[in-house]
């Protein structure tokens, strides 16, 4: 598959490109960007571009995605390329000093068929100290057929030391029209379907790809329902709900499409065009429900789930969180607006 099978991306693709015409590729690069929008793949087309065997047309350096070379970069069994990324049976995911002293001793050998021996590593700011430590010497002292793509939604978390010997290309995600169009030819579904699954995974390609839109949508239904009127009546409803959700352990999921919920509710608020809301096609609700709010306290509720969102992990009670949203939601959905009036 050639560079073009990437989503957006155009700048880092240009230059990409570039540094292979004018030979000027470096020998380490820090790919940073959020989460699942292509980076890695972007790495893997970049190295298979650079020892692709095809000779490349008018539109310049690519992967012809068809060559021995590409296809075995590809199945990741090409013998001038490495991929290295943190163990993810571990609780807490490494990459360890090991991981990297058998790429050291890979790296200094010639490529055996390629132009460049490439090594990605991936969530690169996953490796420990140790590992880091090793690979800032190889970095140090690179030789001149070497490539290190290293990749990172965190560059922050790597050491500084790392990321100056880098040269660093900035991924930011594509627009979610690019990511409907792509979802719509490759995984044959409809247009209203790629719009909620761009939205639901915020144009995320990499999950919006792979994820289940019969599930979203039923976890979508599930979710609405909890918000509707109807329930949030109910204290006893709101709180058995909360307990079975996180019984089930699907706090984490409840307090996202909350959180989108809160969102959407936000943007009917301030009357934002309805193609930027997730649930577009309960546009008659939101609008019913924020009638009787008020857009402050949407925004303060708003503001706490997303603390919960961010310190899960840590001695939480996550069960007594989300009661306490639920609570708040209903406070804020189901008091008539007359009472609230000074
Ligand atoms: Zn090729």
């Amino acid at each position: 598959m050639p560079f073009s099978d990437l989503i957006g991306h155009e700048r880092p693709k240009a230059i990409l490109k570039a540094s292979i015409l004018h030979d000027r590729v470096a020998h380490a690069y820090l790919f940073h960007g959020e989460d699942g929008i292509g980076k890695k793949l972007a790495a893997m087309r970049f190295a298979q571009a650079i020892n692709c065997d095809t000779d490349y047309g008018p539109g310049g350096p690519d992967a012809c995605g068809i060559c021995q070379s590409c296809c075995q970069i590809e199945a990741r069994t090409h013998p001038d390329f490495r991929l290295i990324e943190p163990d993810q049976e571990l609780a807490n995911p490494q990459i360890k000093i090991e991981q990297v002293r058998e790429l050291e001793q890979q790296i200094v050998y010639r490529p055996l068929v390629g132009r460049r021996k490439v090594c990605l590593i991936d969530e690169a700011d996953r490796l420990t100290q140790g590992a880091a430590n090793a690979l800032l010497k190889t970095l140090e002292e690179p030789t001149a057929h070497s490539l290190f793509l290293l990749i990172t939604s965190r560059p922050s978390a790597l050491p500084a030391t790392v990321r100056s010997r880098c040269q660093a290309i900035r991924f930011v995600p594509p627009a979610r029209t690019q990511v409907e169009a792509a979802l719509i030819t490759k995984r044959e579904i409809t247009p209203d379907d790629a719009r909620f699954l761009a939205m639901a995974t915020q144009a995320r390609i990499g999950q919006a790809l792979k994820a289940d839109v019969a599930a979203l949508r039923a976890q979508q239904d599930e979710f609405c329902r909890l918000t509707s009127q109807t329930s949030l009546q109910s204290i006893a409803t709101l709180l058995g709900t909360a307990e079975a959700l996180h019984k089930s352990d699907r706090t984490p999921e409840a307090l996202e499409w909350l959180a989108q919920w809160v969102r959407d509710l936000v943007l009917v608020g301030v009357g934002a065009d309805p193609d930027s809301l997730l649930n577009l096609e309960r546009l008659p609700d939101l609008q019913q429900s924020v009638r009787s709010l008020q857009l402050g306290n949407l925004l303060d509720l708003l503001t706490e789930i997303e603390t919960i969102q961010r310190s899960s992990g840590r001695n939480l009670n996550l069960q007594m969180a989300l009661e306490n949203i639920l609570l708040r939601l209903r406070e804020a959905v189901c008091v008539p607006v007359e009472s609230r009036l000074p």
